[in-house]
C-alpha cells in the first residue's frame, strides 16, 4: 500500500494535448475516482501512472518514490481492464496464479495464494474452468482476483464493470467497494459513469478536456459543483442550469423574479430535479408548462418549459399525473440554490445565494 503523487503531469502527442500538467497527491488506502467524459484524458493518465504511456513531462511517485522511468513490472501496481485481460488457454486458478509464477513464486505458495485470492471474490469452486466457460461477472472477478492475489501498491482499475450488463454492474460494484475496504489497497478507478464514481470513491476528480476540474468528495462535488461542466455532469438527471440575470437584488428571467442576494451580473441558475417542487400554477417561484413525464419507479419527474423556453426537471411524489400542456408552477428550494457566473461558468461564492 502507498501514496501516489503526480506533480505537474502533462502528455502531449505532437501539438495535441491529452493531458494539461496536472497534480494529485493520493493517500494511502485511499480510492480515487477520474470521472469525465470520452477523450477527457483517463486513461491516458492510468497508463502513464502504469508505466505503459510515457510522460511528456513531470513527475509520478508511488510511496514517495519517483518511478517515471521504471518499466512497468517494477511500480508494483495491478491493473484491471475493461476486457479483463485473461489467458484464453489457462485456467481461472493458473490466471489468478500467473503474476506469483513470472516473480518465480513456489506452487505451494503459489496455491495458497491462489486459493485465498478466490475465496476472497467467491471463486473457489471455479479454479478449474477456463475462461470461455465463464459469465461476464466471474471473468471480471477472475481478473480482481489475479490484482490481488500479490498485494500490490496500488490498483489501477480502468473501467472494469463497463462490459457488464447493468445488474451485475451494479452487484460489482458493491464487490469492488467491499474488496477496496478490505484491503485497504490505494485505488485509482477510470470510469465515464458518475453513478460508479459516486458510490465508490473516497474522493472523484472531475475531469474534462485533459484537466482535472473538481477534485472533492462525492458529497462536495454533489453540493457544491465548482463551475457548469461539474454542475451539468453529476446527478441523474442532472442539474437545472436557467440561465438569467441578477439584478436589483433578485435573480430575473422573463416573467419571474427570484430575490438573492448576490451581485448583479449575467448568470444561470443551478438548482437540481430533487430540489425543485412542482405547485399549482402562480404559487411557485416560476411558472410554467408540462412537457413530459416520466416515471422511475420511486418518483415522477416532470419537465416543464419555462418562460425563456428553458427546461426544468422536478422530482416529484409517485402518482403525479397531468397530460402535457398543463400549467404548473416550479418551487425552488432556496437553501440548495447554486449560481454561477454566465461568462467563466464558475460558481459564484455560496453566501452571495441565501434568498
Ligand atoms: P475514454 O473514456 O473514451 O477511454 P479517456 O478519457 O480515457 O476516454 P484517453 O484515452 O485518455 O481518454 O484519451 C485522451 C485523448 O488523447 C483523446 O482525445 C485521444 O484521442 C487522445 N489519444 C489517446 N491516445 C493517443 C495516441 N496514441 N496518439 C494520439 N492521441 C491519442
Amino acid at each position: 500500500m502507498a501514496t501516489i503523487s503526480l506533480r505537474d503531469l502533462t502528455k502531449r502527442w505532437g501539438d495535441f494535448v491529452a493531458l494539461k500538467p496536472q497534480s494529485l497527491e493520493v493517500a494511502d488506502g485511499e480510492f480515487i475516482v477520474l470521472l469525465g467524459p470520452s477523450g477527457c484524458g483517463k486513461t491516458t493518465t492510468m497508463r502513464m501512472i502504469a508505466g505503459l504511456e510515457e510522460p511528456s513531462g513531470g513527475d509520478i511517485l508511488i510511496g514517495g518514490r519517483r518511478v517515471n522511468d521504471d518499466p512497468p513490472k517494477d511500480r508494483d501496481v495491478a491493473m484491471v481492464f475493461q476486457n479483463y485481460g485473461l489467458y484464453p488457454h489457462m485456467t481461472v486458478a493458473e490466471n489468478i496464479g500467473y503474476p506469483l509464477k513470472v516473480r518465480g513464486l513456489g506452487r505451494t505458495e503459489r496455491e495458497k495464494r491462489v486459493k485465498a485470492a478466490a475465496d476472497t471474490v467467491e471463486l473457489g469452486p471455479l479454479l478449474a474452468r477456463r475462461p470461455r466457460e465463464l459469465s461476464g461477472g466471474q471473468r471480471q472477478r477472475v481478473a480482481l482476483a489475479r490484482a490481488i492475489v500479490r498485494t500490490p501498491q496500488a490498483f489501477l482499475m480502468d473501467e472494469p464493470l463497463s462490459n457488464l450488463d447493468a445488474r451485475l454492474r451494479v452487484t460489482m460494484r458493491a464487490e469492488i467497494k467491499h474488496l477496496q475496504q478490505t484491503l485497504g489497497v490505494t485505488t485509482i478507478y477510470v470510469t465515464h459513469d458518475q453513478i460508479e464514481a459516486m458510490t465508490l470513491a473516497h474522493r472523484v476528480a472531475v475531469m474534462s478536456a485533459g484537466e482535472i476540474r473538481q477534485l472533492g468528495t462525492p458529497e462536495d462535488i454533489y453540493d457544491h459543483p465548482a463551475d457548469l461542466f461539474v454542475a451539468g455532469f453529476i446527478g441523474s438527471p442532472p442539474m437545472n442550469l436557467i440561465p438569467g440575470t441578477v439584478e436589483g437584488g433578485a435573480f430575473r428571467l422573463p416573467g419571474a423574479a427570484i430575490a438573492l442576494d448576490a451581485a448583479p451580473g449575467t448568470v444561470v441558475l443551478g438548482v437540481r430535479p430533487e430540489d425543485t417542487a412542482v405547485t399549482a400554477p402562480g404559487a411557485g417561484d416560476l411558472d410554467g408548462e408540462i412537457y413530459a413525464t416520466e416515471m422511475t419507479g420511486e418518483s415522477v419527474l416532470v419537465t416543464a418549459t419555462i418562460p425563456g423556453g428553458t427546461r426544468v426537471i422536478a422530482r416529484t411524489a409517485r402518482g403525479f399525473r397531468h397530460p402535457p400542456g398543463t400549467p404548473v408552477g416550479l418551487r425552488l428550494d432556496r437553501a440548495r440554490l447554486h449560481l454561477f457566473d454566465k461568462e467563466s461558468g464558475k460558481r459564484l461564492a455560496a453566501e452571495r445565494v441565501t434568498a
